[in-house]
């Protein structure tokens, strides 16, 4: 529904977003308040302090349509570091429990803002379950965002409900996930760690109270499209039985090289010089490689990985974090690779990447972000799944959408990625530019390409599912 279309009765839905702090979700949520405020939803952020000017600058040329409410967040009083709101700044697992217990404590001011400005809806995401109970005591609808696809939602319920990971016999011996479209087998060191020692801590009690919340809840927000995944997108929702809009790929409202650049932390490299080194390639020439912005890798794996990289032959744009120390290059390595390999140290503008037709392929972590940008970009992976559900989402490429190759990542660990080999690198990183089997994959990743694109056009499935939501919230009484 475009702004225009809204009947002038309807009066201006108010949608409020509440993502968690982390960038792998407050990037789609801030495209999915773009999407809302096109259809004429007025959307408002709340977030923390220090998050805040992430949004802010990202909302500049939007002008007053997008709102941000900014609530204190509690790093002091959980033990943590003055200063500490993201994710990306917890580097320890004692860190951990204490950053969950601080977005547990914003329950208080989540409330209160409720209770002041009565927002048609709340979407807020998973990791806080809380937001069903405070959003139903004002009479408002909640949605839940966790940022990951339908198949692994899916894999995610089976293994919950089955529990198939206690019938084998060792974290090594694979088990088949129950009851699911295909089949799917994963081992327990695929799992988090917690989940697969069965211990009872936080995190774990937090998972399965996300995962009630979720029945309880209006229902929930999905960022994938529906030719992605149909058999999951049905699965979820007819035997399942979850309430779910898909409205994805979000990352596609960003249509302006400014857009794309923009998106995301400041970039370390300037868009206008990194287009310029990939206009001087030919298509499908350049390999890219980024882990997100949580996961790291040890220095012996960066290591590994510049010695995989050139022993492939392929070019490459490889992003590195920043603060990593560069004990690790090998020797003479930059000064070997200069034109046929670029190295952003910091963040690099992904979107605008991966969407040139340099760029042939995608050496990435699995998050599922980078996942879906990456198939809507038809580019190849190669897929280092390192945390959380990345072993569930490299299922889906390699094995189901058939548009990837794994490098053989075996062990769910807690944000550091190591134990590849550069034999295993080069390997997966030709199989995935040069050959037959790379040109069959390719072709299957433009066929998704193309249908992402449809999907968010007016009366694609994406676009369709945005609407009906929008509609219901519309006409919604408690
Ligand atoms: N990203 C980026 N530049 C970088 C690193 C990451 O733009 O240098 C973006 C990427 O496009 C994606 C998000 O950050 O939208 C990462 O989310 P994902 O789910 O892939 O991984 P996470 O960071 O949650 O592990």
């Amino acid at each position: 529904m475009t702004a225009a279309a809204m009947p002038e009765t309807m009066g201006q839905l108010r949608v409020f977003f509440f993502p968690f702090m982390a960038h792998g979700h407050m990037i789609p949520i801030l495209d999915m308040t773009k999407l809302f405020a096109l259809c004429g939803v007025k959307p408002t952020i709340i977030t923390t302090r220090l998050n805040a000017p992430f949004f802010s600058k990202n909302t500049k040329n939007l002008g007053s349509e997008i709102s941000l409410i900014v609530i204190k967040f509690p790093a002091v009083e959980v033990g943590l570091p003055e200063g500490c709101e993201n994710l990306d700044q917890i580097h320890s697992d004692e860190m951990m429990p204490k950053f969950l217990k601080a977005t547990a404590m914003l329950q208080e001011q989540v409330d209160h803002v409720l209770q002041e400005c009565r927002p048609n809806c709340l979407v807020a995401d998973m990791f806080f379950p809380w937001a069903t109970d405070v959003a139903a005591k004002f009479g408002i609808p909640r949605l839940v965002f966790h940022g990951t696809s339908f198949f692994a939602l899916c894999v995610k319920e089976s293994i919950g409900l089955y529990k198939p990971h206690n019938k084998v016999s060792s974290d090594t011996e694979p088990f088949v996930v129950p009851h699911l479209p295909h089949e799917i087998k994963l081992t327990r060191m695929q799992l988090i760690p917690a989940q697969r020692e069965g211990s009872e801590t936080d995190l774990v009690k937090l998972l399965s109270k996300i995962s009630e919340t979720e029945l309880t809840s209006y229902g929930v927000i999905v960022n994938s499209f529906y030719e992605l995944e149909p058999a999951y997108a049905d699965h979820y929702r007819k035997v399942l039985g979850r309430k779910a809009w898909h409205i994805g790929p979000v990352s596609l409202c960003n249509r302006e090289v400014e857009d794309k650049a923009q998106r995301g932390k400041e970039t370390s490299i300037d868009e206008h010089q990194c287009l310029r080194w990939l206009d001087s390639k030919e298509p499908n020439s350049v390999v890219y490689v980024c882990f997100g912005s949580i996961a790291n890798l040890t220095a012996a794996q960066l290591y590994e990985m510049a010695m995989g990289l050139e022993a492939s032959g392929q070019q490459f744009i490889w992003v590195v974090k920043k603060g990593e120390n560069e004990n690790w290059l090998p020797e003479g390595f930059e000064e070997r690779m200069k034109g046929k390999g670029l190295i952003i140290r910091g963040w690099a503008p992904q979107v605008l990447i991966l969407d040139h037709e340099a760029v042939g392929g995608f050496v990435t972590h699995c998050g599922w972000n980078s996942t879906l940008e990456g198939a809507s970009a038809g580019v190849v992976m190669v897929t280092w799944p390192v945390f959380a559900e990345q072993f569930f989402n490299e299922k889906l490429v390699t094995e189901i959408l058939r548009i990837g190759i794994g490098v053989g990542a075996q062990e769910n660990t807690t944000k550091v990625a190591s134990g590849i080999k550069r034999e295993a690198i080069e390997k997966a990183v030709k199989r995935i530019m040069v050959g037959e089997e790379a040109e069959e994959m390719r072709s299957r990743a433009m066929a998704f390409k193309d249908a992402a694109k449809k999907a968010v056009e007016e009366g694609g499935s994406s676009y369709s599912d945005l609407n009906t939501l929008i509609e219901e919230l519309s006409s919604y009484h408690p």
